[in-house]
């Protein structure tokens, strides 16, 4: 076996349905008595409902929290913060959401308890992606990693099923990048295999049964062990590929990971043999890099960046941000390769 390091991350989780009644306990136990409760505008009627619950324990509520974690949206929560003297955060939502959360975590060193409504997985990771000026900046630090993470199942029942298909789609690739990082190791790795099946799994259930509380327990059991892979290895061209994409184009989030995926495993299958054959085992699929379009198809994720807002111009940009940023990928970057695996992806292709 190959030699590794593993850390694990110190996060109190508590899974189940229904376990938001433990809200209260859980911001008591942090030590929280002036809690600020954050929310994107569209959530603002589910954190009212748990401010509520808090009674006195609730400081606040922002509710203004954006896609990329914009720094100016910050700067007017740390208004609010200071405002209500709070002392703890609760973020209920999505990674942007939690970004907020994190974002405050990183300028106060509050703690934050998060209640995810996505399957993202921020809230299992010490990283931190800022947007100014046009310009995403992406940070590791420990001090934004949440102290407790409650995942209530019956939060994501009226997650869209369009949402939970890309966003579904999101946490695959982080299980799928971990099984080929250069600092993978055997835990993540079961980890890994473990949340890409039962995401596999959920996601066809959900798009027939959007309520199914099967389906959607094993989607954000998968969503967390995906989390955890991102938190606890490094990524690779996919990521770095739609961290390029989303900051130059605003293109959004969990979209771009659905599209680019399934040829970025294409691009890694032959550098990366035991990680394609892994996913491909996962999903039930003969090949990896077809099995991953195929479920994006299946659950009607978008396929093409086209669809999704990027413009044919934007190719040549992106292909060439991607190359003067080099980092470790299991197959080196190759400029005509990495244009072909773009315009590929822009045109929709078979992986
Ligand atoms: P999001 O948080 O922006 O949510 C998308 C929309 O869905 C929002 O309007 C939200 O209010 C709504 N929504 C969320 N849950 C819902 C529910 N259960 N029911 C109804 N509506 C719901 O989207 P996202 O894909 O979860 O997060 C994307 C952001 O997270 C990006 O900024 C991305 O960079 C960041 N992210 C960060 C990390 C990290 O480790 N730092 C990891 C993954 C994603």
């Amino acid at each position: 076996m190959q030699a590794f390091t593993y850390t694990g991350l110190p996060t109190r989780v508590i899974f189940g349905i229904g376990t938001l009644d433990k809200l209260t306990a859980e911001v008591e136990r942090l030590g929280v008595s002036r809690a600020l409760v954050l929310s994107t505008p569209r959530q603002r009627e589910m954190v009212e409902d748990a401010a509520r619950r808090l009674g006195a324990l609730a400081a606040g509520i922002f509710s203004e929290a954006a896609m990329h974690t914009p720094v100016d949206v910050t700067e007017r929560a740390m208004r609010e913060v200071e405002r209500c003297g709070a002392d703890g955060i609760v973020a209920i939502g999505g990674g942007s959401t939690t970004g907020l959360g994190k974002a405050i975590a990183l300028r106060t060193n509050l703690p934050q308890l998060v209640v995810p409504t996505t399957y993202a997985g921020s809230e299992m990771t010490p990283i931190l992606g800022e947007t100014e000026h046009g310009r995403k900046t992406t940070l590791r630090n420990p001090k934004v990693l949440p102290e407790t993470v409650i995942y209530d199942v019956s939060l994501t029942l009226e997650l869209p099923v369009k949402l939970s298909a890309v966003s579904g789609m999101n946490a695959i690739a982080h299980a799928v990048e971990a099984l080929y990082a250069q600092d993978r190791n055997p835990v993540v790795d079961l980890m890994a295999d473990e949340g890409l099946a039962a995401l596999a799994r959920a996601l066809p259930g959900i798009v027939a049964k959007p309520d199914d509380l099967d389906a959607r327990s094993d989607a954000l059991y998968g969503a967390w062990l995906c989390g955890i892979c991102l938190g606890s290895v490094g990524m690779a061209l996919h990521h770095k590929l739609c961290h390029t994409l989303g900051g130059m184009f605003d293109l959004p989030h969990a979209e771009t990971h659905a599209v680019i995926l399934p040829h970025a495993m294409r691009y890694n299958t032959n550098a990366a043999p035991a990680a394609a054959a892994k996913v491909a085992r996962a999903l039930g699929a003969g090949d990896a890099a077809r099995g991953l379009q195929d479920l994006a198809r299946r659950v009607g994720a978008p396929v093409s960046l086209r669809e999704i807002g990027m413009t044919a111009e934007g190719i040549e940009p992106a292909v060439a941000q991607a190359m003067s940023n080099p980092y470790w990928n299991p197959e080196p970057l190759v400029e005509t390769r990495i244009r072909e695996l773009l315009e590929r992806a822009f045109h929709g292709s078979d992986a």
